[in-house]
């Protein structure tokens, strides 16, 4: 039988443990640098070691090799739930870390032996393929002459796909960057009947799934210079980053058809099922997805010490946990049920993540005040827009003022307005939308006969979701992209 996902990390970890490296635990999710809000990939509380700090870890050790199974949390994929079948708002992300020791040769071979080995995770070679940096003619030896790896399986990108962050040199963000050389994984023509010669051009595919980033940190960048030219300076060593997804490597181990048919989601999924009493098809159950994955990330957030608040990073979990509540509406969830969820996250990663399991009554208690209040607001504005989107035309513009009434009166954050307009083709103007905004807040700040709460409407309206908190989110949607 195929290996649990906790199986899968320990599997992982012991592996490198096995090849001289000290397992550290994960950092919290709350970012170790303001380069980001949230932890965004394994490498991120590493970085003064990848800039030559001492690889001294209190309490653990000093070793220049390590391995993490660290959670993350990508705003920037928020909205990529329910759209591709690829990404988790939250994922545990596996690496492997050298901090001036071993190089590529190591982590390439170290890779595809665990990969592969039945000892580990016995996956078929012929169904592994990789993509380096276009020069990078080092990996293309170690992946040709010493991994075996035939040349078709093997395609070159430039910044854009293999440099991590992606296109590091000309667009940032400062630090330690260098290229990469990514594994991908051959799903079958149960998945798609493109090639993966195509996949140069498509760059997208349901059937070969990048599986892990193995990433050569060699520089740092710096300031550009006046005229833009990008500044990269060698690093004092060269290092070693990698980073696979848990979620993923355990949907190909266990052979199943997405991350939500894996042992950790499917049991959520199920009580989805049971709650509503509609099946999970697969793709085109987009709320059954969105629901058990923002269940999962909000708990573990939450847990993480994060409050839901109007700002920040507690503003974008409430953003996640609306839009769950608002996925558990679509599948004719009347009652908070979210709350209920909690347990089979916390049975499903408690072990992994002990702060989940003495966190779980509050956890629970927060997630169950914020539906039962978002419920509330929720049906009166899903009325009203359902009423106007049902009378437009495809390829329509909702009205910025409109769209402001239903935030005003009903607490619709607005991109929740677009995600809605979207289903039927319609966009919203959102700049008519600001535009509404600021003179509505102008009113408030003139102290206008209006007080705030009567000028803004009900309980979930400006006073929680400030114009400023939407300015930030777009920010972090920015910062999430970069990274
Ligand atoms: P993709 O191209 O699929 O969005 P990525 O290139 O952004 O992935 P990396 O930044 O290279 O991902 O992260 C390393 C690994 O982490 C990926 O190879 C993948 O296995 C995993 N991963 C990244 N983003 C997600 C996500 N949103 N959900 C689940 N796993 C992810
Ligand atoms: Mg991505
Ligand atoms: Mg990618
Ligand atoms: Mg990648």
């Amino acid at each position: 039988t195929a290996p649990t996902t906790a199986q899968i990390r320990e599997k992982y970890l012991s592996f490198f443990e096995s090849k001289g490296h000290l397992r550290l635990p994960s950092h919290s999710l709350i970012a170790p640098d303001p380069t980001t809000l949230f932890t965004v990939a394994g490498m991120q509380p590493f970085k003064p070691q990848f800039m030559g700090a001492a690889a001294k870890f209190p309490g653990y050790g000093d070793n220049p090799r390590v391995t993490t199974a660290q959670k993350c949390l990508r705003v920037g994929d928020i909205e990529n739930v329910g759209r591709t079948l690829r990404h988790c708002s939250l994922l545990e992300m596996l690496g492997n870390f050298s901090f001036g020791d071993y190089f590529k040769r190591e982590a390439l071979t170290w890779a595809w032996e665990f990969l592969t080995s039945p000892e580990w995770m016995g996956l078929d070679p012929s169904k592994l393929y990789a993509t380096i940096y276009e020069d990078d003619e080092e990996a293309f030896g170690i992946w040709t002459k010493e991994i075996g790896l035939p040349e078709d399986h093997l395609l070159r990108f430039g910044a854009d796909e293999n440099f991590w962050p992606a296109d590091a040199p000309a667009k940032g963000p400062n630090g330690p960057c260098g290229p990469c050389s990514e594994i991908f994984y051959d799903r079958g023509p149960a998945y798609g009947d493109d090639t993966w010669a195509e996949y140069a051009d498509t760059r997208e595919s349901a059937r070969f799934l990048e599986i892990w980033n193995n990433v050569f940190p060699q520089f740092e960048r710096q300031e550009p210079q006046a005229d833009g030219t990008p500044t990269l300076v060698e690093l004092p060593a060269k290092n070693i980053d990698t980073g696979m997804g848990l979620e993923r490597i355990a949907t190909v181990v266990q052979d199943v058809f997405d991350f939500y048919s894996n042992d950790v989601f499917a049991p959520i999924v199920a009580r989805i099922v049971e709650l509503s009493g509609k099946p999970y098809l697969g793709p085109e159950s987009i709320s059954h997805r969105v629901v058990a994955e923002h269940v999962r990330s909000v708990s573990m957030t939450l847990a993480d010490g994060v409050s839901l608040s109007n700002t920040g990073r507690g503003y974008v979990i409430r953003k996640i946990l609306r839009r769950a509540s608002r996925h558990a509406y679509l599948l004719g969830l009347r009652e908070p049920v979210l709350h209920t969820l909690v347990p089979l996250v916390v049975a499903s990663m408690g072990s992994a993540y002990p702060e989940l399991v003495s966190e779980e009554a509050r956890v629970t208690a927060a997630i169950r005040a914020e539906e039962e209040r978002f419920l509330k607001t929720l049906e009166g504005g899903i009325q009203r827009l359902g009423g106007l989107l049902e009378g437009m035309q495809q390829g329509g513009i909702l009205g910025g003022e409109e769209a402001f009434t239903l935030y005003d009166t009903y607490g619709f954050p607005v991109d929740l307005t677009k995600e809605i307009a979207e289903e039927y083709g319609v966009s919203v103007d959102e700049a008519g939308y600001a535009e509404s905004l600021e003179k509505a807040q102008m009113l408030a700040r003139a102290g206008s006969k209006y007080g705030k709460s009567e000028l803004f409407g009900g309980q979930d309206t400006v006073g929680d979701l400030s114009a400023t908190a939407f300015v930030g989110y777009d920010q972090l949607e920015a910062e999430g992209q970069v990274l």
